[in-house]
């Protein structure tokens, strides 16, 4: 099974990317982190919606006498030094800390944060994780869904770079990133995180909306190169949606001949 995990800045195609994907490799399924409706494929119908709930310690502080007994027995680093906080991003939920707090001031509690939803598109399966406004616990949303994916055959992973737990969840664990970007600054920062998050990782570089002449576009490719990425396509702007398409579709079949997907 293959994971291709595919990243991009603001209005660089990769909803449009992926939903090409989709439909020129059938057998290739589908996962969305933040639900998109755009990228899914055409004849995409949901099949079923659950709660996605984790468990999270919630500090009683009538009880609490400040020890830091479960800041210490902590094995993921959760809890703050300085003032105890539980962050939501590192805690997974495994209740060391509160076996450990002598003044039984933790409790272990369910919470839903977000929804996962699946669906079908004629026999390949689409998963997607959504996470309530405000939550927190993209690595453990993106864990589940990886879980329901895992064994099902090639699967491309659509991830909003803006959001950062997601981008950083994500590439964590990526083997093959697809980055798409147009010239401007966004996109050499974005460079900078895809390296920096997924320093093992094969990454295809797909510069989409240039124009001749931009001199960031020399910068964006100088830099990608600096870091190994491999540069499949090189898209001019178009004014019309048609061509912009048309130019997107090269670059996919630039990309899966260089992939060998
Ligand atoms: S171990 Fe219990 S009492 Fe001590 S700081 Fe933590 S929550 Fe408070
Ligand atoms: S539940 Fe586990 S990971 Fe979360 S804060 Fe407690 S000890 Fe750390």
């Amino acid at each position: 099974m293959r994971e291709i995990v595919v990243v991009g800045t603001p209005g660089s195609g990769k909803s449009t990317f992926c939903r090409l994907l989709w439909e020129e490799r059938p057998s290739v399924g589908g996962a969305c982190a933040e639900f998109e409706l755009p990228s899914l494929p055409h004849g995409f119908a949901e099949t079923q919606k659950e709660p996605f709930k984790i468990a999270v310690p919630i500090r009683n502080f009538m009880l609490c006498a400040g020890c830091a007994l479960c800041q210490k027995s902590c094995p993921f680093g959760a809890i703050w030094e300085e003032d105890l906080w539980i962050d939501p991003f590192l805690c997974e939920g495994c209740g060391v800390c509160v076996k450990n707090c002598p003044n039984r001031a933790l409790q272990l509690a369910n919470m839903q944060i977000g929804e996962i939803i699946e669906g079908k598109a004629g026999e390949r399966k689409f998963f997607s994780g959504k996470l309530f406004s405000g939550a927190r616990g993209a690595p453990r949303l993106l864990r589940a869904l990886r879980e329901r994916y895992r064994g099902d055959g090639d699967v491309v992973l659509d991830v909003p770079a803006r959001y950062g737990e997601f981008l950083a969840a994500a590439l964590e664990e990526a083997r093959e990133v697809v980055l798409l970007v147009t010239p401007e600054e966004p996109a050499l920062y974005l460079l900078d995180r895809v390296s920096f998050l997924a320093p093992k990782a094969r990454v295809y570089l797909v510069l989409n909306r240039i124009r001749e002449e931009d001199p960031l576009v020399s910068q964006i490719k100088d830099k990608g190169e600096g870091k190994k990425f491999e540069l499949v396509a090189e898209v001019p702007h178009h004014p019309s949606p048609q061509e912009a398409e048309d130019g997107l579709r090269k670059a996919l079949s630039a990309f899966l001949d260089l992939a060998k997907l």
